[in-house]
């Protein structure tokens, strides 16, 4: 191939892919006031200081607390405590109780590592009538108070104003044996001030979605919220789902999700706003001092020095999201992260064939959020944090914010080359290294090849076969990269890479390459087929992925016969997933 002329335009290419790249509670919540879940008698205290000593897992929820003191105690609530939509001001939690579903609730999927290794519950404990009250939120846990997070954003690129948890609760914060605090959030738990024209629901299919979704990436290695459990109802939920004026009848589901933190961009930039920079900086000083250690709570640089982690962060985030195929589908400012770790699952999607104009969202008439846009839309969001932190900075320190603004772009290609070079084995540093992988991109591009599958099968393929050209036919995302007229070329220069990994061998090499390739991703096809059968009441499939998406790399026969590692069904291609959920 002549180089002369490639390489400029896959440069080009790139570059392009880089940078597009309370009170009046008690009538809202049946028996919630009366019901505990902690006997009162009981001193939980003690109880928590015993097993945490002995790292048991508790069987039920006695001695199991979740509270909401800090955040209640630091934060102002809003004081209307009635349970009406309405612009809040000078707050940033509304105190709200979910609404229990009406009908029979039955227990879709739980996840035992979330329940035991995070949550200190044993896995026993999701067969109790507790566990299915709590996380369908028909009883809180009498300390606690469940609170709807007031906040705001840029929705496809436009300030919306006040947005918030129109369908969520937060209805406690859990500390661990650790000493790790994880906010338990439960969604489509029903209206709150922040529901807008909502109905405070969600959909199985998309709480099937989000709870397979996020335990998936987890498994991947990639930071974001977690799911608990996913239970449904026969509760009717009406939904547009493609804004067609096709309305359907689908059935309301509940996830109990989990994070170390639910605060977003949006979460600063409403008060930003709204001018209220006293609540500003009261938020930022607790999320600093939760979340981020490192930063000393007294120096007066505190906010420009969490800027510069934000940025760094979200760089690494969505570089990663790129090294699994993985397209939010909403990036607006309000799903975005201050602990920069994915949340809020929604038209999300794993691409099938590699293609940087993939977009999971089929709402997304712009196509604002498709997968090469990401690291864009990265900047816009980080560039919205900065106008929010602004009031709080000396013109200095502005100079500096945007400074770092500025060094976005170089961070997210460090780190996008980074965990590429290491998707394909390199070792060390090399020139060439992204020229490398833009050129392999760009021939999977004209090919329509699978993105996961080719890197899999790169890493499963001997270096004989590859040097031979002669892919056998279960490879068969790697057969279609091979029908790129220039794929030799490439094979040659990456064969030729390889020689430099010092101390490297193929075994050895393979091995790394299959640890971070993996052969089992969400694709959109298979949550379809397990949501169809969990709309029957049958969580087989919904069970079964979520326990192959444990262990992505690793080759597992139930989901070899399943067909998770074949090339995705042509009805795949059908699949529209939406924000209406
Ligand atoms: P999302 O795009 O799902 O992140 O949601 C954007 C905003 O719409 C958030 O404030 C959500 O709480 C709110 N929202 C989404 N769906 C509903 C619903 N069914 N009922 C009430 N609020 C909703
Ligand atoms: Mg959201």
């Amino acid at each position: 191939m002549p180089r002369h002329y490639v390489v400029p335009s896959l440069i080009t290419w790139l570059m392009l892919l880089v940078c597009q790249s309370g009170c009046c509670l008690l009538d809202s919540i049946t028996a919630a006031s009366n019901f505990s879940l902690v006997p009162n008698y009981i001193n939980t205290s003690n109880l928590h200081q015993d097993y945490c000593e002995r790292k048991r897992k508790l069987p039920n929820f006695v001695g199991w607390r979740l509270s909401t003191e800090k955040l209640t105690a630091t934060l102002p609530i809003d004081n209307i405590q009635e349970n009406y939509v309405r612009e809040v001001q000078n707050s940033i939690f509304s105190v709200v109780y979910p609404t229990p579903l009406k009908s029979r609730v039955l227990l879709v999927a739980v996840s035992k590592e979330v329940l035991e290794d995070i949550l200190d519950l044993d896995f026993s404990v999701s067969e109790t009538e507790e566990f299915l009250h709590l996380v369908s939120g028909t009883k809180i846990l009498l300390e606690s108070l469940p609170l709807a997070h007031r906040y705001g954003g840029h929705q496809f690129g436009s300030w919306a104003g006040q947005l918030g948890d129109g369908r969520a609760h937060l209805i406690g914060v859990y500390t661990n044996r650790f000493g790790d605090r994880w906010e338990l959030q439960l969604k489509g738990s029903g209206r709150t001030p922040y529901s807008r024209n909502g109905d405070g629901r969600a959909v199985l299919h998309s709480s099937v979605r989000e709870f397979l979704g996020s335990e998936a990436m987890h498994f991947l290695g990639i930071p974001t919220s977690r799911a608990a459990s996913l239970v449904v109802s026969d509760d009717d939920v009406w939904r547009d789902r493609f804004y067609n004026g096709n309305i359907k009848k689908e059935r309301g589901a509940i996830v109990l999700r989990i994070a170390k933190s639910w605060f977003r961009v949006g979460s600063l930039e409403i008060l930003a706003f709204s001018g209220e920079l006293e609540l500003l900086r009261t938020l930022l000083d607790l999320v600093i001092s939760e979340h981020f250690p490192s930063i000393n709570v007294n120096d007066s640089n505190r906010y420009l020095i969490f800027f510069s982690e934000v940025v760094s962060e979200t760089a690494h985030l969505i570089a990663l999201w790129m090294s699994v195929g993985f397209a939010h589908g909403v990036c607006n400012t309000d799903n975005f992260s201050l602990l920069s770790i994915t949340i809020d699952y929604g038209p999300f999607g794993f691409m099938d064939s590699y293609d940087p104009d993939f977009v999971p969202n089929t709402s997304d008439d712009e196509r604002r959020y498709k997968i090469g846009n990401q690291a864009n839309v990265g900047m816009f969001n980080l560039n919205k944090l900065f106008q929010a932190l602004n009031p709080l900075l000396d013109i200095r320190q502005k100079q500096l914010a945007s400074q770092i603004l500025e060094g976005y772009p170089e961070q997210y290609y460090k780190h996008f080359t980074e965990l590429f070079k290491a998707k394909l084995g390199l070792l060390g540093d090399s020139e060439d290294d992204g020229y490398l992988i833009a050129f392999l991109l760009k021939l999977m591009e004209d090919t329509k090849a699978d993105f996961t599958m080719t890197f899999r099968q790169l890493s499963e393929i001997s270096q004989d076969q590859l040097k031979e050209l002669s892919i056998p036919q279960e490879f068969w995302a790697l057969q279609d990269v091979a029908k790129h007229k220039f794929f030799a070329n490439w094979v040659a220069m990456y064969l030729l890479r390889l020689k430099r990994n010092t101390g490297d061998s193929y075994s050895e090499r393979s091995r790394r390459m299959i640890g971070i390739n993996p052969r089992y991703v969400l694709r959109n096809w298979m949550a379809e087929s397990a949501v169809q059968k969990a709309e029957r009441n049958d969580f087989s499939e919904v069970r079964l992925l979520q326990q192959v998406l444990q262990h992505p790399f690793q080759m597992q026969t139930v989901a070899e016969r399943a067909g998770y590692a074949q090339r995705p069904p042509a009805w795949a291609k059908e699949i529209k997933v939406s924000c209406s959920s």
